[in-house]
């Protein structure tokens, strides 16, 4: 039996992108449809726009701690318009980049929106393809829940766009989107208030680091609202919001932001032509090896609701394009995924936190942490500290988890969790010599 395609990707986000052009260069035909923007979430209303914003907002800090390194500067003045248009121009050329990778590895796009009409057939445009195999990579989109006035909020998608900023916003959630442009808005000057319905933010994460970004995100000035719910929302005369919360009090503001999570795009895509069989929260089920229940079907990414994060959906897509292509049926490990919080300052976290190492442990461990005051704060005059903490085994000395907040904590985490993923143990860390004046060294000094 011929087919027009080997493989057909459905979303050229991260995940269907890497795969189409790995498997493409590989010797398949990939034919891959894509009905809003090329590279997905991450380059157009997430990752990429997400961190030049969070550059954009850091420099309202610079300007003052520049004071106590000699610096005069007139009065800043920030202009909103400028950043959103640069920033979507940065956007389109990432775009364009995009459409020339996949066009150079011989990838053929069909811009539309796919609905699978059977196994082996895909249709966009009007136009159907048959294909060997179909892969769905088509992510997912905020989920809002319903309320009085759910209407009237924005979510992560618009707040890339805005025409202007409001004074003062609401930012409803408690995971990454939220605390992170919770940030943002901070930064920018906008009076910010987060509202989570738990006692405590950015849950799964360690206990400790998650206080250390509390106090953190509140010297930062954002103002903290836990454990409360929003009732309704109503619209005012003055285009402002009136936000009433579940505890009788209630807050006036420009806009309303739900971070609340994320659903899978599977809405008409035509699962229900195949076998391929969904949770109750449209979450794509999978084998290790991505095969859904339709053998000719596969999925990756955030549709299958594992970790939505894009190196990993890139990872997904290596390991799918060596089962395509060598016939090997390969999986991923999900252990040590080191992951940032991009807030003020970041955070990044890699392996366990305290709590899930004394489950697995128990008292087999040793606990190091470490706060300090950093030096560019000695003269800046900042109020942020660098904190630190890292877990370990005692009776094999193996470092399952390392956990800091502080400025570059991205950058810092990543080289720890090459060694982590290499089985280092405290010893390795402590024969390592420091570079010397940095905050990154202390994790290779703590006694
Ligand atoms: P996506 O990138 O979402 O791509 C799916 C594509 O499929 C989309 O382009 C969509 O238009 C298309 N599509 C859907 N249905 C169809 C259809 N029927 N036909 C054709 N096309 C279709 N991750 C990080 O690692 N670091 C970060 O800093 C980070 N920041 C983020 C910030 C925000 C605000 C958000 C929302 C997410 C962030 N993420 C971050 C998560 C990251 O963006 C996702 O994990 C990643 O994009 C998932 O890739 P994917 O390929 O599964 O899906
Ligand atoms: P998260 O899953 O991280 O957080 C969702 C938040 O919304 C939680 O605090 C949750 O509360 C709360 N919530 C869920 N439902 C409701 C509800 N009905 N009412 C009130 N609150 C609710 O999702 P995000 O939207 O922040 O981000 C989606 C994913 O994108 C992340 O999980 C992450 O994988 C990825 N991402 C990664 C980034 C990075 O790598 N830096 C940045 C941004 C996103 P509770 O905890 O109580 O359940």
């Amino acid at each position: 039996m011929s087919y027009d395609y080997d493989l057909f990707v459905i979303g050229a986000g991260s995940g269907g992108v890497r795969t189409a052009r790995m498997c493409s260069q590989q010797g398949l035909r990939v034919g891959i449809a894509e009905y809003q923007y090329l590279g997905g979430t991450c380059v157009n209303v997430g990752c990429v726009p997400k961190k030049l914003f969070v550059y954009a907002s850091a420099f309202s800090e610079e300007f003052e701690a520049a004071k106590g390194f000699g610096w005069e500067l007139g009065p800043a003045h920030f202009d909103w318009n400028k950043l959103r248009d640069n920033k979507n121009q940065e956007i389109q050329r990432l775009n364009g980049i995009y459409g020339n990778l996949l066009d150079g590895a011989g990838v053929e796009l069909h811009e539309g929106r796919a609905t699978i009409v059977d196994p082996h057939n895909v249709e966009v445009n009007g136009q159907q393809f048959s294909c060997k195999n179909i892969l769905i990579a088509t992510g997912g989109t905020p989920f809002v829940p319903e309320f009085p006035g759910s209407d009237l909020v924005i979510t992560s998608n618009e707040a890339f766009f805005l025409e202007e900023l409001p004074k003062r916003i609401v930012i409803v959630g408690g995971g990454y989107i939220a605390v992170e442009f919770a940030g943002i808005f901070n930064g920018l000057g906008v009076e910010t208030h987060l509202v989570y319905r738990g006692p405590l933010f950015l849950r799964g994460f360690d206990q400790e680091l998650r206080e250390v970004i509390k106090e953190e995100v509140e010297n930062q000035g954002v103002n903290l609202h836990f454990s409360t719910e929003i009732k309704n929302i109503e619209a005012l005369q003055d285009d402002t919001y009136k936000v009433q919360f579940n505890n009788g009090s209630s807050l006036e503001a420009g806009l309303v932001m739900y971070a609340t999570g994320r659903k899978p795009n599977i809405a008409g895509l035509g699962l229900e032509n195949t076998q391929v069989e969904t949770k109750s929260n449209g979450v794509v089920v999978v084998d290790d090896y991505f095969q859904t229940a339709e053998p000719s079907i596969y999925a990756l990414g955030d549709v299958i609701g594992r970790v939505e994060l894009t190196p990993v959906a890139i990872t997904e897509g290596m390991a799918l394009t060596k089962t395509l292509v060598e016939g090997i049926s390969t999986s991923i490990d999900y252990s040590n995924i080191p992951t940032a919080v991009f807030c003020q300052p970041n955070s990044a976290s890699v392996g366990l936190t305290e709590e899930q190492a004394r489950e697995q442990y128990g008292d087999d461990l040793k606990v190091f942490r470490s706060r300090f005051r950093p030096m560019k704060e000695t003269l800046g005059g900042g109020a942020g500290k660098v904190f630190m903490k890292m877990i370990v085994v005692e009776s094999t000395d193996i470092v399952v988890g390392c956990h800091m907040v502080g400025e570059h904590a991205g950058e810092i985490i990543q080289g720890i969790a090459v060694a982590m993923k290499a089985g280092a143990k405290k010893a390795d860390f402590d024969a390592t010599i420091g570079i010397h004046p940095t905050a990154a060294e202390e994790f290779v000094t703590m006694r």
